[in-house]
């Protein structure tokens, strides 16, 4: 069957979002974030477009928070063609990859990450060895930040079973009622205070699996600019 599609927008606060609708047999309203950001609102057939905005609007947070999650993961994909002067992050500083031909190597210097690589035109081989110094960083910082907030779940006598070094797709941290705890190893890209505020977060979901004012009051205790650093860790 054909779909009849729409070209429409709200505007929100100073934004405006952009959407198509797709008049489809479907009963029900629903609103799709796509990873290159396009708004798909696929409504039942005859639905009013003002009532179609209407839905859009009150989305518009939800919306505003999937377009901004899809743009960090674009910004903190890896450098893709592995070439000098391209820009890498660590710890939430923006860096400058050089890329020298000779024994493979990784490491940091000065304003400079520095691949050195047997053959730069091997895009796939210098792809693992960046992501294989990111993930061994990971592995340790994060880690060693963890350490650090150990204290809070004796504190607050929080039953605590590991933590792991695991990606997870679009987000920064996870937890599992049985007590795990799961750090995405893109976190060694963000600054360490952005770091800290996650898990700090999900030491306190292991006592609060929700986002309940409980859960609001715990986090506040152990991290009470938590809203800023969230913020800035909402910029990567
Ligand atoms: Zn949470």
């Amino acid at each position: 069957m054909e779909e009849f599609i729409q070209d429409s927008e709200v505007q929100y606060g100073t934004t405006t979002i952009k959407y198509k609708v797709h008049f489809s047999t479907r009963k029900t309203l629903g609103i799709e974030v796509h990873p290159d950001q396009t708004i798909k609102v696929v409504a039942p057939n005859g639905a009013s477009l003002k009532r179609i905005a209407e839905k859009v609007e009150n989305k518009a947070p939800w919306i505003q928070k999937q377009v901004r999650k899809f743009k960090k993961i674009e910004k903190l994909e890896p450098a893709k063609e592995y070439v000098s002067g391209e820009n890498v992050f660590y710890l939430g500083r923006q860096y400058r990859l050089k890329v020298i031909k000779g024994a493979q190597s990784v490491k940091l210097i000065g304003k400079y990450l520095k691949l050195t690589t047997p053959d730069k035109e091997d895009k796939r081989l210098s792809s693992d060895l960046i992501n294989k110094w990111y993930s061994d960083h990971a592995q340790i910082k994060l880690n060693e930040r963890f350490e650090k907030y150990n204290y809070i779940l004796k504190q607050e006598k929080i039953k605590f079973n590991k933590l792991q070094i695991k990606s997870i797709n679009k987000r920064w941290g996870s937890c599992t009622k049985l007590g795990t705890i799961t750090l995405n190893p893109e976190l060694i890209k963000v600054p360490v205070n952005c770091i800290d505020y996650v898990i700090i977060h999900e030491i306190c979901h292991l006592k609060y699996l929700n986002h309940s004012p409980k859960f609001f009051r715990l986090l506040e205790k152990y991290i009470p600019n938590w809203r800023s650093v969230q913020e800035k860790l909402n910029m990567f």
